[in-house]
Formats: structure tokens, C-alpha cells, sequence
């Protein structure tokens, strides 16, 4: 009984604390005299970026690259373009400039190329030197040989000193509002996540959580769950482009 009425309230205070970050995002939008009829202007190019700042989300992996996978087979892919996707509906909210390194099931390399990863790799890093103001957002899911392990973490680029202060955000905000058992803390990045060693923005990796988990991949699964991720990331960027801006 105990135990049911402590769930109760654990679902109160994150409804409460989900509130919060969706008041926060209308707020943004509000504060930034944007109307939704000129979003549609806002969903490319360069030429328009002008001085606002230019969101790059990162969806990992694409096409031939599927990326990690759970039990059942279900695509690392398929889950980040997923995630990216919420997230871009939701800061294409804000006043800020939103492009996608990817919107479909592909990988960024000519199909001719004998180093198709490589170049797919720097075709992303080379969108961030399109625009003069950028923060670059890599979604990505995680997988560990030990099952046990779960929740989020946030990897940061050591080139730009404010990827770290966003990392810390979206890290703490997660923490706050949907996994209050999450102790993990924000990692540098070394030259193993090529994007982050060599991008020279604010630039973060997000793994969602552990498809290596059942329960977290049933979750990472669910459309709900990966409006709640968005939610969290994208409230995150609002609040660091705040603080850049
Ligand atoms: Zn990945």
C-alpha cells in the first residue's frame, strides 16, 4: 500500500516537473514573438540563419549503418531518427534556425565511396561549418555486454568549453524530471566519437539509454517515452541558447 501511494506521488511530481519543461517551451516561443506560420521558414537553409542560432540535430547512424540493436532486433537507426524527429517538432517552436543532418533512413556517403562511414561522419561535422552560430545535438542509444545497466548519459566535445555546460543541463534536467535514480555525470569525449574530437561548436552526444537493458528498451521503444526525451533535450538547448545568446 505504501509502496502505491509513493508510486502515486512519483507520477504527480513528474507530470507536475513534465509541465514545467512544456510551459517552458511555450514560454520560449512566446518570449521570441514567433508565430507558427512562419515555422515552415525556418525548416532550412543557411541563407536564412542569419544571426539566430542554428540548431543541428544529429539523428546516429542511417541507412547501411544500423547502429546498435536490442534482443529483438529493432535498429539504433530507427530509434534516433525517432527521437531527433520530436525534437526537431518541438525547437522548430522556438525562434531558433533547426536542421537535421538526416530525415530518412540513410547513410550521408556516395554509394561509389570505399569509406562510406567516414564520409558520413564528416558530411555531419561539415554541416556545422554552414552557419556562424551553432550548437550541434548527437542522438544516439547505448549498448553494454552486462545487462544491468541503464539511463541516460551525455558525452561533451573538449574543443568548445560550452559543450560541457550544456551537457551538464540536458544530464541534470534528465536527473530532475525522469530518471531520479540516474547518479551518471556528463564524460568528455575522446577520439572515439569522431564528431565530438573534431567538431569546434558547443556540441553534445546524447545516449538516450541502454538497448542492452530490456525494460530501458521497451521504453526507448515507446513514442511517449521518446517525446519525453525531446522534451528534456530540447528544453535543455532553450535554456543553454539562452545563456549564449
Ligand atoms: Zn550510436
Amino acid at each position: 500500500m505504501k509502496k502505491k501511494k509513493t508510486y502515486f506521488w512519483r507520477q504527480i511530481s513528474f507530470l507536475f516537473c513534465y509541465s514545467a519543461v512544456c510551459i517552458l517551451l511555450v514560454s520560449v516561443t512566446y518570449f521570441a514573438g514567433e508565430s507558427l506560420a512562419s515555422i515552415d521558414a525556418q525548416r532550412d537553409a543557411s541563407a536564412f540563419a542569419g544571426e539566430r542560432i542554428t540548431v543541428i540535430i544529429d539523428a546516429g547512424h542511417g541507412g547501411r549503418d544500423g547502429g546498435a540493436s536490442t534482443e529483438d532486433g529493432v535498429l539504433e537507426k530507427d530509434l534516433n531518427l525517432s527521437v531527433a524527429k520530436k525534437l526537431q517538432s518541438l525547437l522548430l517552436l522556438t525562434d531558433m534556425n533547426v536542421v537535421m543532418t538526416r530525415e530518412t533512413d540513410i547513410m550521408l556517403a556516395e554509394e561509389s565511396s570505399s569509406h562510406k562511414k567516414l564520409d558520413d561522419l564528416n558530411s555531419r561535422l561539415d554541416m556545422a561549418d554552414d552557419f556562424e552560430k551553432c550548437i550541434f545535438v548527437s542522438i544516439h542509444m547505448n549498448k553494454f555486454p552486462v545487462e544491468k545497466y541503464s539511463g541516460l548519459q551525455v558525452y561533451y566535445s573538449k574543443n568548445d568549453a560550452q559543450s560541457r555546460v550544456l551537457a551538464d543541463i540536458i544530464q541534470n534536467k534528465t536527473s530532475a524530471l525522469l530518471q531520479s535514480g540516474n547518479a551518471r555525470i556528463t564524460k568528455a569525449a575522446d577520439s572515439s566519437i569522431y564528431i565530438l574530437h573534431h567538431i569546434e561548436v558547443p556540441a553534445v552526444l546524447v545516449e538516450c539509454g541502454f538497448l542492452s537493458n530490456k525494460t530501458e528498451a521497451a521504453l526507448l521503444m515507446d513514442e511517449e517515452y521518446q517525446g519525453k526525451l525531446a522534451a528534456i533535450i530540447a528544453a535543455s538547448v532553450a535554456e543553454f541558447a539562452e545563456s549564449i545568446e
